[in-house]
């Protein structure tokens, strides 16, 4: 097992057009970021909608640059233009009708980064292309069709396949069930699973969903408002979450066990916009147990019980 990422202090800041004065504000998306990503495993990143996890998603597979901090992938700093280091991470994103072209044959779909990246010739990248599809679960005919031709599932199979075909050492999985039904999500993950152990993948696994990220996580990352604020192994953040957000997602999902009993936080009010994050700790004016100094004073992570919280009553 080898540390293929790391990623310190990673921020991202964007200059947005505030009303019709045209008065100009900062977004801050990411703020200061650090963690690593090792092969063979698989780190999720969990939070609501606008707690950073697409911006990070965005800087991992170099779409974007971060405005401040440090990204090292196969301990070579970030680049979009190494093209080599660019193979080495690929995306699956959610919604795989958006992300295949519908034109495209399933052959052409999963060939076409052969044909860009590799001087391999044609039987050679049909040959690829079909021993690909069968390892994602899909039939070599399969080759001929088109992509509405398949169920939700089939084509996110056919999204991972594609996210494959160049060999990375990381995907970035971007909820890349949450759009399935529900008995199809197990099977996609199983396979995620199998595929991770088969080519040693490291994977940055983004969900907002606790009890799909259970199923698949060797640590864990809450997000809240750009900022960490829960870090650990699956097993600890999950068994015994310490801080009141983390605390508070994970009564919202269902308890398999009925005879574990979980203390219930509850969230209330909304979402603030980034554009207005609040002062001290972020979470302080949704926080049941905030106290005046929340307010003012902003958390930073601390060891605590076997992971770091972001909390100044953890
Ligand atoms: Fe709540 Fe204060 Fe802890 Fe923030 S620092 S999570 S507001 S108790
Ligand atoms: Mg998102």
């Amino acid at each position: 097992m080898s540390t293929v990422l790391e990623a310190a202090d990673l921020t991202r800041q964007y200059e947005v057009r505030k009303g019709f004065l045209g008065k100009t504000a900062i977004v801050r998306a990411l703020n200061g970021v650090s963690f690593s990503l090792t092969s063979g495993k698989t780190l999720a990143v969990v939070g609501e909608s606008g707690c950073g996890k697409s911006t990070l998603a965005r800087l991992v597979t170099m779409i974007e640059e971060p405005t401040a901090g440090t990204l090292l992938i196969d301990g070579r700093p970030a680049e979009a233009s190494d093209r080599a280091l660019r193979q080495m991470v690929q995306i699956v994103f959610q919604n795989p009708y958006g992300s295949l072209n519908p034109r495209q044959k399933i052959g052409a779909i999963l060939e076409e980064p052969l044909k860009v990246n590799t001087s391999d010739d044609a039987p050679t990248r049909r040959r690829k292309a079909q021993a690909m599809m069968e390892r994602v679960g899909l039939r070599a005919e399969h080759y001929e069709r088109y992509p509405h031709m398949f169920s939700g599932g089939q084509r996110q199979r056919v999204a991972i396949a594609r996210a494959l075909m160049l060999n990375p050492k990381i995907l970035v999985l971007d909820e890349p069930v949450s759009a399935l039904d529900l008995s199809i999500q197990a099977q996609v993950l199983n396979l995620l699973i199998d595929l991770q152990q088969e080519f040693g993948l490291a994977y940055l696994f983004i969900s907002h969903d606790l009890s799909v990220v259970k199923h698949i996580a060797d640590e864990v990352m809450v997000m809240y408002l750009g900022r960490p604020v829960e870090v650990g192994t699956a097993e600890t953040v999950f068994g015994d979450p310490r801080h009141p957000y983390t605390q508070a997602l994970l009564s919202a999902t269902p308890v398999a066990d009925p005879t574990h009993v979980r203390q219930q936080v509850k969230l209330v009010g909304e979402l603030p916009s980034p554009l207005n994050i609040p002062s001290g700790c972020a979470f302080h004016p949704r926080c049941p147990i905030a106290v005046p100094r929340c307010a003012v004073d902003t958390p930073h992570l601390r060891p605590v019980a076997g992971r770091a919280v972001s909390c100044h009553l953890a």
